[in-house]
């Protein structure tokens, strides 16, 4: 129902009332009630949804129904009764009630805002209010009192009726003078005004009553009405109202009007001589001291709001500092995972890697890392570019990342090493993570057209049993790695062992002792005869080189070519070798006039120089030694890896009249391809098979198929490291050409070669 309308009809109704209270007492008196009803359902009406302060509202409407209820019995008892009801004291009595239920919705509303409000200035507001409205009431009661004779029952209604009002108008000014910083609403204004109007029509009545001069329907009664419609107003008002949030400053603070209006009323009525002067001196003196408490008490509430101001400034600049450190931990820690992570693959870095390995070697931490290479990874970056190289390197790295559960371990410490590092020291485990490690980076990877299959040697070192300090524990790591790049088990991973480092420090010994050789005092050249398995006559010799270091003794070749061929002395090495042993063979031939022919082993390393051809041309030059009369043997594992260089430095070899002699010849590489790419002559049968052709009927077919394919290509066979009359029987039977082995005679020095097989030529 529109707002409105509901006023509008109230309004009418209780210009009915008026009229009638004037001219018609019956319809008067008929309307009163209904009225009263109206206003009840309006106000229950209006708050039936969740209302502020709905629960007074009812108290109030409930006061309203009281009264119509009352109107109802007074008419039914004036019209319908010989009974008057104006002269029975228990209905003036009974018509307190709405006086009661009026005070209790005040007492309520007075406790619920309490909690809004200064307990000093609330106590000093209302002993103000309450000295001055009792005072008043008092005087007023007092002037008009001694004038009649009223029964004793008379005077206890008047009573209660006085301190009701008294209550109430004292709560209502208190309540007043305490909402001083708020915007009072509409609908509490229009309850203030109802509540004012009542208490003054109470007045009016209570002075009528006393005087004895109560009309029914008169002024005090249409007051009644229209402070009723105000609580109506009131509650159609409520509905705007919006629960606003709890203030932080007491609502009593600041300046209050109402005890001066008080007081300025009290002055009017003495105006009107209504109270005597007496009452205003006392009304000053509570003034006078009102104003001294209040500044005392608004003092207190200034200094309380500053201390709950300052309190939230340091809450609000507390919260500030924290968003701000919060701010500064956020970049700092991305400042951070910058620093510690690899930009290409997102894994952490080397750095990161170093730093926290140090840490868990500081707090004593057992660990161990997992050192991945990959094999071959460089092939990648020279065919195919290092854009390519990138690619496949994240891919790894994004796989490693997602699949191996120890993510957050995982490193990339240079181009294509990659390390895990875990706190598991235990064999089974590291194998077990290990295993997933080499699976995932031998998984193949597509990227465009293109499929790379790689893999990876791994070598493992644990803290701290194969080092105490970070740089040893690499070096452990990376020791254990070589072994395994080194091996030539499909097995790609080796922990690392207190062996390896011996041999990794004898290594570092020899290669130390190589650099600074001298070759012509320290070095030997040692003779080992060939001999023509069906003439069987000496047909030639290798030439072994021997190194007896003054102070390590014999230093074996097994060991120190490979070195010299990764440091890079091979090359002088080699001619140092090439021009004793074209000397040697020439002097030989020379002097026994023979045509023997000298083997000499040939490095890979050597070959793929340009200007190894030249070299060697302008020695056999030199020397002046018959081309035939010298071999050049090289591994069938040199071979196979050769350049194009070295095919040509070998054909070139050959139109010279050299012999090319393929070295271990038969040890599991099956390409045969390079045997027509090179112009070979000779096949020196490797000495693992001819160590079993006696036993293993395996190696003996291998050795018959070598023989025949080498035959059929015209080549010719020497089986080496033949070491007794058996193997040599059956090599003379596969139609081997040439043999040499212990069997015949061992690698020995010029002078006992001479005298073994040169002075008095020895046949088989
Ligand atoms: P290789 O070329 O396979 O040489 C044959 C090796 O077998 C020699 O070992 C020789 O002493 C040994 N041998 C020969 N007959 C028998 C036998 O019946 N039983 C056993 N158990 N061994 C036999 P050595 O002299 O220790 O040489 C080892 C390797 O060192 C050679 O293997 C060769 O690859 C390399 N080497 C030796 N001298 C030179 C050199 O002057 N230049 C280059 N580049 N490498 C050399
Ligand atoms: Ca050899």
């Amino acid at each position: 129902m529109p707002k409105t309308f509901l006023k509008v009809a109230l309004i009418l109704l209780l210009l009915i009332y008026i009229i009638f209270s004037y001219t018609f007492d019956w319809g008067a008196d008929l309307i009163s009630p209904f009225y009263n009803i109206a206003v009840f359902s309006v106000m229950i009406y209006a708050t039936r949804n969740k209302a502020k302060f709905k629960s007074n509202f009812h108290i109030i409407a409930y006061g309203v129904l009281s009264w119509a209820l009352l109107d109802m019995a007074w008419f039914f008892l004036a019209h319908f009764t010989s009974y008057d009801p104006s002269e029975s004291l228990w209905i003036e009595f009974i018509y307190i009630t709405p006086n009661v239920l009026l005070l209790i919705s005040a007492i309520i509303y007075f406790i619920k805002n309490m909690k809004s409000w200064n307990v000093f200035q609330l106590v000093v507001d209302a002993m103000t209010v309450l000295v001055i409205v009792m005072g008043i009431s008092s005087a007023l009661i007092f002037t008009y009192y001694p004038d009649s004779n009223l029964t004793g029952f008379e005077i206890f209604n008047i009573t209660a009726y006085a301190v009701t009002d008294v209550f109430t108008l004292t709560i209502l000014l208190v309540m007043l003078a305490s909402t001083r910083i708020q915007n009072i609403s509409k609908s509490i204004q229009y309850v203030t005004v109802g509540y004012m109007l009542y208490l003054l029509s109470d007045y009016i009545y209570v002075i009528d009553y006393i005087r004895n001069s109560y009309i029914p329907n008169s002024i005090s009664d249409i007051l009644f009405l229209a402070s009723f419609l105000h609580f109506a107003f009131a509650t159609i008002e409520t509905q705007n109202d919006t629960i606003g949030p709890l203030e932080t400053i007491p609502s009593n603070f600041g300046k209050s009007k109402v005890v001066y209006y008080v007081v300025l009323f009290a002055l009017i009525l003495y105006a009107l001589q209504m109270i005597s002067w007496l009452y205003i001196v006392i009304f000053l003196g509570v003034l006078f001291l009102y104003i001294v408490f209040n500044k005392f008490a608004q003092n207190f509430i200034s200094s309380e709001i500053l201390l709950k101001h300052e309190k939230e400034m340091k809450n609000r600049l507390e919260k500030l500092v924290e968003e701000r450190t919060q701010d500064l931990r956020l970049s700092r820690d991305a400042l951070k995972r910058q620093t510690i992570t690899d930009s290409l693959t997102g894994l952490y870095n080397r750095d990161y890697f170093y730093q926290i390995s140090e840490e868990k070697i500081l707090n004593h931490q057992e660990f161990s890392m997992i050192y991945g290479d990959l094999n071959r990874f460089k092939i990648i970056n020279d065919l195919y570019g290092h854009q390519m190289g990138d690619e496949v390197l994240k891919i790894i790295a994004k796989r490693l990342g997602s699949t191996m559960e120890i993510h957050y371990d995982l490193f990339r410490v240079g181009g294509d090493e990659f390390v895990i590092l875990t706190s598991d020291i235990k064999k089974e485990s590291l194998e077990k993570l290990v295993r997933s490690f080499v699976d995932i980076i031998c998984q193949p990877i597509d990227i465009g057209q293109y499929r790379f299959n790689l893999d990876v040697s791994i070598g493992i070192a644990s803290y701290p049993k194969d080092g105490k300090v970070i740089s040893d524990l690499v070096k452990s790591a990376d020791i254990a790695m070589y072994h395994a790049k080194g091996s030539n088990s499909s097995d790609k991973h080796v922990m690392f062992s207190e062996h390896m480092l011996e041999r990794l420090n004898r290594r570092s010994k020899v290669e130390l002792l190589l650099r600074n050789v001298n070759m012509d005092e320290e070095f030997k050249l040692f003779y080992q005869p060939q001999f023509n398995t069906s003439t069987q006559k000496l047909m030639g010799m290798e030439a072994l080189l021997r190194w007896i270091h003054p102070e390590e003794g014999f230093i074996s070749p097994g060991e120190f070519i490979p070195i010299a061929e990764e440091i890079g002395v091979i090359t002088e090495l080699s001619y140092w070798v090439f021009k004793k042993a074209m000397t040697q063979i020439k002097s030989w031939n020379d002097q026994y006039h023979q045509n023997w022919s000298m083997a000499m082993n040939m490095s890979a390393v050597t070959v793929n120089n340009i200007h190894f051809f030249n070299t060697i041309r302008k020695m056999i030059h030199e020397i002046g030694v018959d081309p035939s009369h010298l071999e050049f043997e090289i591994t069938e594992h040199s071979a196979m890896s050769t350049s194009s260089i070295m095919e040509e430095v070998f054909a070139h070899l050959t139109n010279l009249g050299v012999r090319i002699a393929i070295d271990d010849f038969g040890t599991g590489y099956s390409s045969l391809s390079y045997l027509k790419r090179f112009e070979v002559d000779r096949l020196k049968i490797a000495k693992e098979l001819i160590d079993n052709i006696t036993s293993d009927s395996d190696d003996l077919h291998i050795i018959k198929a070598i023989t025949m394919m080498a035959n059929g290509m015209g080549l010719e066979t020497i089986g080496e490291g033949v070491e007794t009359k058996e193997q040599f029987e059956m090599l003379r039977e596969l139609k081997c050409d040439i043999i040499q082995g212990y069997y015949f005679g061992k690698p020995m020095n010029q002078e006992d070669f001479e005298n073994n097989f040169l002075c008095e030529p020895k046949n088989l």
